[in-house]
């Protein structure tokens, strides 16, 4: 099976994803600003019942106490030990972000009045050979939507093409497995509580499915290409990659 998050690292750079296939890992540390997007990620979990709340700010402050706590066991595997400092520099960040989080809340009042969805649902389609699971599945009329959590930067209008392709690509198993169209998604960018609602594209769909069977390829050994354009800076891979950047395929 591929998984979605295969496919946000293929469409990061493809030698990464060939790296992950071969039993690679990513290297993790818990540094504040690692920790800081694993509570914002927590955090929009929580958004919903914030709008609802008489005191938004003090609901988002016990909320955001209630994960610094959690977020050790919650994350046990991605980060076996995190430092008391570290913890509190990114509980101390996200806490600056709460007030504006409450002003933009009211103005996404459709989408966080909607206490119908799933966390993580686990969707599995054996005619893709594609599984993975949307931060969030939104139940809408008779439908659902996937949604995506996002705790990076946030484009001026719009999403970024990456988060594009993610949730088409979660639209598509969304499909499989309800037996439904779905002509859209949405993106939380959870640094300012901001919602954007996207229209899934024909173009988007198909790039997905190209994807997949490249990385297929990747999985049968093919090395992809050395991207121009690829993020080898901090790249846990830099390595290994210069070793063997001269016997690539010319597949992709
Ligand atoms: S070093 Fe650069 S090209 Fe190689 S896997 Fe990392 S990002 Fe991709």
């Amino acid at each position: 099976m591929i998984r979605v998050s295969d496919i946000n690292v293929y469409i990061k750079c493809p030698r990464m994803c060939y790296f992950l296939q071969r039993g690679h890992e990513f290297k993790r540390d818990a540094s504040p600003g690692y920790l800081e997007r694993l509570i914002l990620k927590e955090l929009a979990l929580t958004y919903n019942s914030a709008f609802s709340a008489k005191n938004k700010l003090s609901h988002l402050n016990d909320e955001l106490d209630r994960i610094s706590g959690e977020i050790p066991v919650i994350y046990r595997t991605e980060l076996p030990a995190i430092d008391d400092d570290s913890l509190a520099s990114a509980v101390s960040n996200v806490r600056s972000c709460l007030e504006n989080i409450c002003s933009n809340l009211p103005s996404n009042g459709d989408f966080y009045s909607n206490n119908s969805f799933h966390v993580e649902p686990l969707l599995k389609s054996e005619k893709f050979g594609l599984t993975g699971s949307p931060d969030k599945l939104i139940g809408i009329n008779e439908g659902h939507v996937p949604a995506i959590i996002k705790t990076g930067s946030m484009p001026e209008t719009g999403v970024w093409q990456s988060d594009r392709l993610q949730l088409t690509a979660y639209v598509i198993l969304v499909e499989e497995n309800f037996k439904l169209p779905v002509d859209r998604g949405f993106v939380e960018y959870a640094r300012w509580g901001k919602v954007r609602e996207i229209a899934i594209k024909r173009h988007e769909r198909r790039k997905i499915l190209q994807i997949k069977d490249r990385i297929r390829k990747i999985q049968e050994g093919v090395m992809p290409e050395k991207p121009e354009n690829a993020p080898c800076d901090h790249c846990s891979f830099e390595k290994m990659c210069d070793v063997r950047s001269t016997l690539t395929s010319r597949f992709f």
